[in-house]
């Protein structure tokens, strides 16, 4: 099973099928009879239903990973992963631009348990080792920044990383396995929310870590402990959804490829932020790393727009929080994602309320185009 999209399909599906059952069931019970009374029982929170074990299957090899865990949210992927590998006492090294709910764990909770973090402003490989303290254990960062998109350098990182045995994390939730599989270039643990690109409907809540056996076997006792495991019907939904998973994305990549080099030139826009564009600072990074551009793209509205103006002239876009769902989803991320983020650091990433992110959905790229020109004019005043 060579392709991303025959693995997506077919890895991890019970054989033979469950009652000759083509999608898989949904094992809705919270417990589980058994005979041996030594063995470990199948228990929901325990993370080994048949359903759960068959999306840790295909999520294994979507990942390139040993093995994954699917959690209630990204959020509990994040501190489950973040927590089974640091210790009271231990420091972290991630960069400035984070989602908001990570910067808040770093920031508000971990502090509580004795860990400390420093955010490095550049994402040169001198600039993570500059920020190492004697007790630094983990390097965290996602693989494309949110909101303006900007590649880290990955493989410098899992360098610095690897000559001062420290232990790598990964938020690939912007990438998604299609366009980046980040346990290849050495990553420990790559984790997800998969309420976005994996989930991909905008209907479910859940999270992802993936990782070889040794570090998922900790993250697997800690997320036990934690609680924070998927439910089953959720378990079905996003099992589901990862059988579209290579269409939707390459799909989605694509269409955010066409709206990005359309809007380029509108005299309402001041810069449009997408991977795939010359002006890109880390294109040349983005085409060495990643299959796709991704499907996120942000904008930056020239003065001249009027913001309300264009927010309410757009018909198809929704104005909604979280990415990577099938409509296209429009926020401005001060609002949003970096409510949280300290001004300075904000205005010093250059996230103003004039930037917009955009989450390109599966609409025809004709009509999106068509649907933020006529916005622009709007907030232009045409
Ligand atoms: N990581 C990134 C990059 C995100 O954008 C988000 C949510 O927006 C999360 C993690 C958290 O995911 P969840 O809302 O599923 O907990």
């Amino acid at each position: 099973m060579s392709t991303l999209d025959t693995r997506s399909i077919h890895a991890g599906e019970p054989e033979p099928r469950i009652e000759g059952a083509v999608s898989m069931p949904v094992f809705q019970t919270a417990t589980y009879a058994h005979d041996d009374p030594g063995a470990t029982p199948r228990y929901i929170r325990y993370n080994n239903s048949p359903n759960h074990e068959a999306l840790h299957e295909k999520l294994a090899s979507l990942t390139r990973t040993d093995g994954a865990l699917v959690t209630a949210s990204g959020m509990a992927a994040i501190s489950s992963a973040l927590l089974s590998v640091l210790e009271a006492g231990d420091h972290l090294v991630a960069p400035q631009s984070l989602y908001g709910g990570t910067l808040a764990l770093f920031n508000d909770l971990l502090p509580r348990f004795g860990v400390t973090h420093t955010l490095v402003a550049d994402d040169a490989p001198d600039a993570w080792t500059s920020a190492l303290q004697p007790n630094t254990a983990v390097l965290f960062t996602e693989s494309i920044a949110n909101p303006l998109l900007g590649i880290p350098d990955l493989k410098g990182m899992v360098d610095v990383a690897k000559n001062h045995g420290l232990a790598t994390v990964i938020d690939n939730t912007f990438a998604s396995p299609v366009n980046l599989r980040p346990a290849t270039l050495g990553f420990d643990l790559v984790v997800h929310s998969a309420t976005k690109y994996l989930g991909g409907h905008s209907d479910l809540a859940a999270g992802v870590v993936a990782g070889a056996s040794a570090w998922l076997e900790d993250v697997r006792r800690t997320a036990k402990l934690l609680g924070g495991t998927l439910d089953p019907h959720a378990c079905f939904l996003l099992h589901r959804s990862l059988k579209t998973l290579g269409v939707r994305v390459r799909q989605q990549n694509a269409t955010a490829g066409h709206l990005a080099r359309a809007l380029t030139e509108h005299e309402g826009i001041e810069q449009v932020h997408h991977p795939s564009l010359p002006s890109h600072p880390n294109r040349d990074r983005a085409q060495a790393l990643l299959d796709g551009f991704g499907g996120m793209v942000s904008l930056r509205l020239s003065p001249a727009v009027e913001i309300d103006p264009f927010f309410e002239a757009l018909s198809l876009p929704l104005r909604a929080p979280s990415l990577g769902g099938v409509e296209t989803l429009v926020t401005q991320p001060i609002h949003t994602s970096h409510q949280d983020v300290d001004p300075s650091i904000r205005h010093a990433l250059g996230i103003t309320e004039r930037v917009v992110r955009v989450s390109v959905g599966l609409e025809g790229a004709g009509d999106l185009i068509e649907d933020f020109t006529g916005a622009l004019d709007a907030g232009l005043g045409d």
